[in-house]
């Protein structure tokens, strides 16, 4: 059974590349019939915050990645202490006293004979007698993860083919602190394992921690998940700006950006697949696979994203929005008015032309024009065509084409000079509202 997880750190709302990541997890999990799980990544108490997390589940629920389970790392310190101290009997895990001011001056030294800033292990060289005299002055040890330098490190990444890195290369990662509180490494891999989770996928800023994490699996005797690492947005003239990349739910949604397109969008930039305007999601499963997913990294722009959103509000059939509409915008209305929007909201605006009289601004040279429209449009059969039937007994009458025709009529019908098909707008008016608008224009 497939099994995802997105962890995000509940000390902010989520934003796009988050969502993008949350959304890769979900696709993976739906494609196989798996399960998606959320996972709360709490350990900082400080800057983790209950409204975070409220914000988080509210965001999922409206993009509609819904969890099939959820975990809060705060809820599971019992577990992280039980694998801990397992570690330590085997001697996985050390301690160590340097302040973060010497661990520093190490750096600086190292950095200063122009090496790489790798712990050198010192503290795996103290006796007991040194620990002690440690503990004497009242140092509390913080806990580095002691990596296998004999075994080099290599995984098949689904995204970025194989990787290797060697452990001597890299630091003992710091994995507990002095006050006893977890950073991120450990928990991972233990809930990674508790979790059943078979496919990670992250952004490739976690390349190191895999390699690091790999380790951990194998110390705590289990097999690792596959990995995804996937290239990080970009704007579309370079690095994502802090604007574009903090953008949330929220703000999508103020500028009437629909779930569905911000899926669309994310679901295959970055890919070689082309963004298609898709209201279905489930739609997007099938294509859906790691090997489509390039390199280099993937553009976010949001003009792209309108766009998209605007075909997809020309697609969305009734049922998937009528309880976002105006009451009385039925089916028929919908589907007049929806190809003349780039947002849900403005169906709206367009609903309150055709049920309240327009403020129209029609030219006196209209005004006799405009009084035949209105008898005729009387006169007229409603059932079928009353577009076509009511300008083309103008057009013969008057000799009117074109413009002179169609807009004095679109003026006083609508207020607009622009808008939706009349064919299908008149309809929605109705004889009676058409036909006092046609005479009230008229008189002005
Ligand atoms: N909380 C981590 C983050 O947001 C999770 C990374 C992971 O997926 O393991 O970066």
């Amino acid at each position: 059974m497939t099994v995802t997880r997105f962890a995000p750190s509940p000390t902010g709302r989520l934003h796009v590349g988050n969502i993008r990541t949350a959304l890769h997890n979900w696709m993976w999990a739906r494609k196989h019939g798996g399960r998606f799980l959320l996972r709360l990544d709490d350990t900082d108490i400080e800057r983790s915050t209950t409204e975070h997390a409220e914000a988080i589940r509210s965001d999922l629920t409206w993009l509609g990645l819904i969890p099939d389970g959820h975990v809060r790392q705060s809820d599971r310190f019992a577990l992280y202490e039980a694998r801990f101290e397992a570690l330590r009997a085997d001697g996985h895990v050390y301690p160590c006293y340097e302040s973060s001011e010497e661990l520093e001056l190490k750096r600086k030294v190292l950095a200063g004979r122009g090496l790489p800033p790798i712990y050198d292990r010192a503290a795996l060289a103290l006796s007991d007698a040194g620990r002690a005299a440690y503990e004497a002055e009242g140092r509390r040890p913080h806990w580095r993860f002691r990596l296998d330098h004999a075994t080099p490190i290599h995984w098949d990444d689904l995204i970025r083919g194989p990787q290797n890195l060697d452990p001597k290369l890299l630091s003992d990662p710091v994995i507990r602190r002095a006050d006893g509180s977890w950073l991120y490494m450990l928990p991972s891999a233990i809930d990674d394992i508790d979790m059943g989770v078979t496919h990670v996928v992250r952004g490739e800023d976690h390349v190191t921690n895999t390699g690091l994490q790999l380790q951990m699996f194998t110390a705590m005797g289990s097999a690792p998940p596959a990995f995804a690492h996937e290239a990080l947005l970009v704007g579309s003239e370079g690095k994502l700006s802090k604007r574009l990349g903090s953008l949330g739910c929220d703000a999508f949604r103020e500028e009437g950006i629909e779930p569905a397109a911000l899926i669309a969008l994310l679901a295959r930039i970055g890919t070689s697949l082309p963004v298609e305007p898709v209201t279905d999601p489930a739609a997007l499963l099938d294509s859906f696979d790691f090997a489509r997913f390039g390199r280099a990294p993937a553009r976010f722009d949001l003009d792209e994203l309108k766009a998209l959103n605007a075909r997809i509000v020309h697609i969305l059939p009734h049922a998937a929005v009528a309880d976002r509409l105006p009451t009385g915008m039925d089916a028929a209305a919908w589907d007049a008015i929806r190809p003349n929007l780039s947002t849900l909201a403005e169906a709206a605006d367009w609903w309150a032309v055709v049920e309240n009289a327009p403020n129209a601004a029609v030219a006196d040279e209209d005004r006799d024009y405009l009084a035949r429209a209105a008898g005729i449009a009387n006169g007229a059969d409603w059932n079928d065509g009353i577009w076509k039937a009511l300008t083309g007994a103008l057009g013969t009458e008057t000799g009117r084409k074109g413009k002179a025709l169609f807009l004095p009529l679109r003026l006083a019908l609508t207020g607009r000079e622009h808008g939706p098909d009349m064919n299908a707008l008149l309809p929605l008016i109705g004889k009676e509202r058409a036909v006092a608008r046609l005479e009230a224009a008229a008189a002005l």
